[in-house]
């Protein structure tokens, strides 16, 4: 178990709402990460597990509680949380929306760090049978309108869903993510990027320099579509890196040119943090998405055979 040695204060904006939100990551003697809608009275915790994870909403990993709360857009910090090595916090909010900052994960894991984090050994979670979670599952899974959305937004995009993420046992050592984007908008084309988490100095260094700053994107046009519908309200220059109406190029800076596919590894760390654990195994995620990572989660602990659990 470990925590953070003091309380992280960090405020913003959420980036589907717009509306400023501000939290507090406080130190926890209980295992897990949990977050607390303080806008709410008597607010539950909530924990950041895979079974509390809701409509992905195509953009965002979301979670909430059986009355209601709900804590939008959590896997940048979840991913600098599991980076840190926290796996015991509170995260106070008082909005429905986790503050996007930049877009990446780096402000939030540079904030922890600042503060210290104290404790011991990481409760592991080794694949010890390959699971696969397919796009066209996910279609199934909706209900017509939200199928019709989903079908809207891709064909939109130019996007066929052939994706998949699938998660397989290895040396039983570390997270080996694998990460393919395929997209008709040359800027992007077709990007792969590795990298292996092992619990090392080494390790988490090789996150910090080449994947904690990548960013969100979105295309300019599709933009107007997500305002329309009450998404990506708070999303500007800063924080996501803007598609041009043509595909080939950029209206901001990228940091470096597959910074898309980048942030794709930040995305699967986050969602793979709500199996409440340091999962072992390799993760090949090929045009992935939050569902996809959430739905490989659900198959994998679905079968006590498929996992060795490591506290
Ligand atoms: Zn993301």
């Amino acid at each position: 178990m470990s925590t953070l040695k003091k309380s992280v204060k960090i405020s913003g904006k959420g980036i589907h709402s717009g509306n400023p939100v501000d939290i507090v990551v406080l130190p926890s003697k209980k295992y897990g990460i949990f977050f607390q809608r303080t806008d709410i009275p008597n607010s539950d915790l909530i924990l950041a597990t895979y079974d509390n994870v809701g409509e992905t909403k195509m953009r965002n990993t979301t979670i909430g509680n059986l009355r209601g709360a709900h804590v939008q857009t959590i896997e940048h910090l979840m991913a600098a949380l599991f980076i840190a090595g926290i796996d015991s916090a509170i995260i106070q909010i008082n909005g429905a929306e986790t503050p996007i900052i930049d877009g990446s994960a780096e402000h939030f894991y540079q904030e922890f760090i600042k503060a210290g984090v104290t404790g011991g050994a990481r409760k592991k979670i080794i694949v010890k049978r390959t699971v696969i979670a397919h796009a066209a599952e996910l279609r199934r899974g909706m209900n017509v309108f939200v199928r019709m959305k989903w079908w809207l937004i891709n064909t939109l995009a130019g996007r066929k869903s052939n994706g998949y993420v699938k998660l397989e046992p290895n040396d039983g050592k570390a997270l080996e993510i694998t990460a393919t984007l395929i997209y008709p908008e040359k800027i992007i084309g077709n990007q792969s990027y590795s990298y292996v988490f092992d619990g090392t100095k080494k390790s988490v260094a090789d996150f910090v320099k080449n994947i904690a700053r990548a960013r969100t994107f979105g295309k300019f046009s599709e933009w107007k579509y997500l305002k329309a519908h009450g998404m990506g309200r708070g999303a500007d220059e800063t924080n996501v890196i803007a598609l041009n109406n043509r595909g080939d190029g950029t209206l901001n800076k990228t940091i470096w040119p597959d910074e898309f596919v980048r942030h794709k590894i930040i995305d699967a760390i986050g969602d793979m943090y709500t199996s409440g654990g340091f999962v072992i195994g390799r993760l090949e995620s090929f045009k992935g998405s939050h569902a996809l990572n959430n739905l490989v989660l659900k198959k994998l602990f679905s079968d006590a055979s498929n996992y060795d659990i490591i506290e």
